[in-house]
């Protein structure tokens, strides 16, 4: 898997088949050109497992972050923290993307936008969100209600089914595992 995937695709998939914790911190990071430390362990990882090789990592970062700042200042600050997700230093471990009760787990602090949208988002502002997307009613409802009584796994799945234009009430426990669903829906 490891290349399948380079930073010029990322807008596409983004939009296509990142589940909105992703797309979250995706529209983030283009937006001001920066994430703090769980965004980018959050994301970072997540590219890993789709496919975004380390070098590309490297790139699409650096890219990101360096139209607001210079980029040795870059390689100081941030250059060690993507190899060390790629175990390229340290103890050389694998690190995996985070789960879904990870994600849930860690609330975002200010100015963070790390979490999960239908965990951490007030109930009123994932409501103008999703209905910014044209969502059907219906499913809006379904959704909100699923994120007020804390099941924001069963909150995704009915997203993900209502974004897909299926019905197979399909329940997600990773953010990869969300994509790769997506992926299979529309290949
Ligand atoms: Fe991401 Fe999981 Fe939340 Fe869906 S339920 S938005 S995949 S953390």
């Amino acid at each position: 898997k490891d290349g399948e995937v380079t930073p010029e695709m990322l807008d596409q998939l983004s939009k296509e088949s990142f589940p909105p914790c992703m797309q979250q911190l995706h529209h983030n990071l283009k937006t001001n050109h920066h994430l703090k430390h769980n965004g980018r362990m959050q994301y970072g990882l997540f590219l890993k497992g789709i496919g975004l090789s380390m070098n590309d990592a490297i790139r699409f970062w650096k890219t990101e972050f360096c139209k607001q700042m210079d980029g040795d200042k870059w390689d100081k600050q941030y250059l060690y923290n993507i190899r060390h997700n790629y175990g390229h230093e340290g103890k050389r471990a694998n690190y995996t993307p985070y789960s879904c009760s990870k994600i849930c787990s860690m609330t975002p602090g200010p100015g963070e936008s790390n979490g999960c949208p239908f965990r951490h988002t007030d109930a009123s502002v994932l409501r103008q969100r999703l209905q910014g997307m044209s969502l059907n009613r219906e499913g809006i409802d379904t959704i909100v209600e699923f994120s007020k009584k804390g099941h924001p796994q069963l909150a995704c799945g009915k997203y993900f089914d209502m974004v897909h234009n299926q019905d197979i009430g399909f329940t997600p426990n990773h953010p990869n595992h969300y994509f790769d669903e997506s992926r299979n829906v529309l290949n």
